[in-house]
C-alpha cells in the first residue's frame, strides 16, 4: 500500500525560514544531498491517529521537499491484530495485561502474513512502534539499513512481552527511544531523539486576537481576568483534581479563573469516569471552567494555550508532554511536574518552574500571578528552548544525522 500524502496543504520548507533562520534550512538541504539516491521506507501500522502517524505525515513531506526519497507504508492486520498490540503496547508501559500464548500467536501469525505479502523496497528501512517490528525477518532478502524507531517508554515494561519483542529488535541496525530514561540495554546502537511540535500547524501557529477572542467567549471564559489553563486528556495520570486544588489555594488570594480542557479517549476506558469526577469536584464553582473538547480542535487548544496567563501540567506520569512543548513555544510560564519528558523541557527557575506536589504548584503559580516581569522572562526562555531543541526542522536534522550515521559508522556526528 503506497501513501499519497496531500490531503491538505503544508507548510514549505522554506516557511521555516524566518523562524529558524535560512541558514539551518540550507544545512538541512546539505544533510539531505548526502542521502541522494537512497530511498527512506517507513513503516507504521496507520496512516492516520496517533501521535507516530501526526509526525509522518508531516515529516514526510518535509523530507521530500528537501530532496530525501522517503516513503510510507503501513502493515495490514486484523482487529485481533491490534487488540493484542494494544495489549503489548500497555504492557511496555509497565501496566499489567493479561496476555496470553495465544496473543503472542496472533502477533506471530499476522507479522508472517506480512512479511510474505508487503513488497517493500528501499535502502534503510525505517521500522516505528512494535507492531511492524518482525519485518526485520525480511532482511534475509531485502539488503541495507534497518533501525527500529520506538515512541513509548519502555523503561519499565513487562518482562515476557519486553522480551519477545526485543528478539526482534536485536537483529536490527539501530534503535531510537525519545528520552534517555525510555530506552534500554540492547546490543546495537541507540540514538535519542526526542519528539517535535510544528509551529506552522494549526496547534501552533500565531491566531488573530479576534480568533482568540471567539474561542473566549464561546467557553463563557472572562477575557479580563488571568487564566490558568492544564489542557489534557480526562485521565488519572494528568492529575485533574490536583490541578483544582491547587487552583483553590491560589484563587483565596488572587482572582483569577481555571480552564480544564481536554478530550476523553475511545481507547481509553476510563477517561468518562474521571470527567464525571472532575465536573462534580467542580460543580458549583464558577470561576472553574471544565471544557470538553472534541477531536481535532487543534485551533481551539491553540486559542487557549494563548489565552493563559499560565500552563499548568500537574502529570503525576508522563511521557514527552507535548502539551508543555506547546505552552512553552507560545512563551506562556509554565507550571509542571518534575516527570518523564517534562524535565528535559522545563529547566527549573529557566524555562519554567517544576513542582512536586499540589503546594508546590499553588505556590509557583501565586509567584508567576503576582510577578508578571518574572512570568514573561520565563516564557520567553521557554520559548527559546523550544526553538533550539523541540520544533519539527531540529528533529528532520536528527533524522537525517541518523540516516547518515548509518553510512558512516565511525563518523562522530551529534544528534
Ligand atoms: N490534545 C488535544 N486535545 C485534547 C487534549 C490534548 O488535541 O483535548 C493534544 C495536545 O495539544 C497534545 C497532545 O494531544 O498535542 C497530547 O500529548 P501529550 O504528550 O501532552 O500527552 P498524551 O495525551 O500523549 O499523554
Amino acid at each position: 500500500m503506497e501513501k499519497t500524502i496531500s490531503h491538505h496543504p503544508r507548510a514549505k520548507i522554506q516557511d521555516y525560514g524566518p523562524i529558524i533562520g535560512r541558514s539551518t534550512i540550507e544545512e538541512l538541504r546539505t544533510l539531505a544531498g548526502r542521502l541522494s539516491g537512497k530511498v527512506i521506507q517507513n513503516v507504521n501500522s496507520t496512516f492516520t491517529g496517533g501521535g507516530v502517524a501526526e509526525i509522518l505525515t508531516r515529516m514526510v513531506p518535509l523530507l521530500n521537499q528537501i530532496g530525501v526519497d522517503a516513503q510510507w507504508t503501513t502493515i495490514s492486520g486484523r482487529k485481533d491484530f491490534f487488540d493484542v498490540t494494544k495489549k503489548f503496547h500497555n504492557a511496555l508501559h509497565g501496566r499489567k495485561e493479561d496476555i496470553s500464548t495465544e496473543d503472542f500467536d496472533i502477533f506471530l501469525e499476522v507479522s508472517k502474513k506480512n512479511i510474505e505479502e508487503l513488497k517493500l523496497h528501499g535502502d534503510i528501512f525505517y521500522i516505528h512502534d512494535p507492531q511492524p517490528v518482525a519485518l526485520i525477518v525480511k532482511r534475509k532478502e531485502l539488503e541495507g539499513k534497518w533501525i527500529w524507531r520506538c515512541h513509548i517508554d519502555v523503561s519499565n515494561p513487562d518482562k515476557r512481552v519486553w522480551e519477545f519483542i526485543r528478539n526482534f529488535v536485536t537483529d536490527y541496525d539501530a534503535a531510537v527511544f525519545s528520552a534517555p530514561n525510555f530506552s534500554q540495554v540492547l546490543p546495537i546502537r541507540q540514538f535519542l531523539i526526542s519528539p517535535s511540535i510544528d509551529p506552522l500547524s494549526d496547534k501552533n501557529k500565531e491566531l488573530a486576537p479576534e480568533t482568540i477572542d471567539t474561542v473566549l467567549n464561546k467557553y463563557g471564559l472572562d477575557k479580563d481576568k488571568p487564566i490558568i489553563a492544564q489542557i489534557s486528556r480526562f485521565d488519572y495520570l494528568k492529575d485533574p483534581i490536583g490541578v483544582i486544588q491547587a487552583f483553590e489555594m491560589v484563587r483565596k488570594s488572587i482572582d483569577c479563573q481555571l480552564v480544564l480542557a481536554g478530550g476523553t479517549a475511545e481507547d481509553d476506558p476510563e477517561s468518562g469516569k474521571v470527567l464525571e469526577e472532575v465536573k462534580e469536584r467542580a460543580s458549583g464553582k464558577p470561576d472553574i471552567h471544565i471544557l470538553l473538547i472534541p477531536p481535532e480542535s487543534d485551533i481551539e487548544i491553540n486559542a487557549l494555550q494563548q489565552a493563559s496567563t499560565v500552563i499548568l501540567q500537574k502529570s503525576i506520569k508522563e511521557g514527552f508532554g507535548l502539551t508543555v512543548t506547546e505552552a512553552m513555544w507560545k512563551g506562556k510560564p509554565v507550571v509542571a511536574s518534575a516527570v518523564g519528558g517534562i524535565q528535559l523541557q522545563v529547566k527549573n527557575k529557566l524555562t519554567g518552574l517544576l513542582c512536586h506536589s499540589v503546594e508546590g504548584a499553588a505556590y509557583a503559580v501565586r509567584k508567576l500571578l503576582g510577578n508578571k516581569e518574572y512570568a514573561a522572562w520565563l516564557g520567553r526562555n521557554a520559548r527559546e528552548h523550544v526553538k533550539q531543541n523541540f520544533l519539527i526542522t531540529r528533529h528532520l536534522k536528527d533524522y537525517l544525522l541518523l540516516f547518515i550515521s548509518l553510512y558512516n559508522p565511525s563518523d562522530t556526528i551529534y544528534l
